[in-house]
């Protein structure tokens, strides 16, 4: 079993056109492999973040640990801020990144490279397009409370899960298939929390 902790929860406050503050989710999940702790990052904070941020927000864990132990990070999909740390993360030889490779033509020269056939044991990857390409994915993780599903920008907020049509706080580049991959999270029955990318977690049961 793996375990998932929200690192620095998401949040999204539109006060006029110029202006929006929108820190994303960054969560870490731990699991075991070889017996020894990997940690796992889904999505890597804001350009505006800082390796002593994210350190910070380690610090918070039961884990003593620091960006230089972080092996690899999944991408839920390529925005500035849900990319900005990658370049800090894993120390001298980097992280294993897991995301669209459109994702690094815009962070060159940083030490990291692709490797698309991520496989742990309670963690899997979908695909579930629509909020910035077709590429878009999602993470689950199965703890042992259950199934927890992080989506990234699929869902920005509870909101958004409570009613799959509603596009009306940042429209996705592609509403067909943005709708299609919240069915496919919604449908999901065994998901038991979803972390989204601009908002607190919630539990789908409430609303299904
Ligand atoms: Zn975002």
């Amino acid at each position: 079993m793996a375990e998932v902790y929200v690192l620095r929860e998401g949040n999204l406050i539109i006060d006029g056109f110029d202006s929006v503050t929108a820190p994303a989710t960054v969560t870490l999940v731990v699991y075991e492999e070889d017996n020894e702790n990997k940690y796992l990052l889904v999505d890597a904070g804001s350009l505006w973040d800082t390796p002593e941020d994210l350190d910070d927000w380690l610090s918070d864990t039961p884990y003593d640990i620091t960006h230089e132990d972080i092996y690899a990070a999944i991408i839920t999909h390529n925005h500035p801020d849900h990319t900005g740390l990658i370049r800090y993360l894993g120390g001298d030889t980097g992280a294993t990144i897991y995301g669209s490779d459109s994702i690094f033509h815009n962070r060159k020269p940083h030490i990291f490279y692709i490797d698309e056939s991520f496989s742990a044991k309670d963690i899997t990857i979908i695909q579930t397009p629509g909020h910035e390409t077709s590429r878009d994915q999602s993470v689950l993780v199965d703890t042992p409370k259950g199934v927890v599903a992080i989506v990234g920008d699929l869902m920005l907020n509870e909101k958004e899960f409570t009613n799959i049509a509603d596009f009306s706080q940042w429209p996705p580049e592609h509403n067909g298939y943005a709708s299609d991959s919240r069915s496919t999270i919604k449908n999901l029955e065994y998901v038991y929390k979803v972390i989204p990318g601009h908002g607190p977690s919630f539990e789908p049961k409430n609303f299904i």
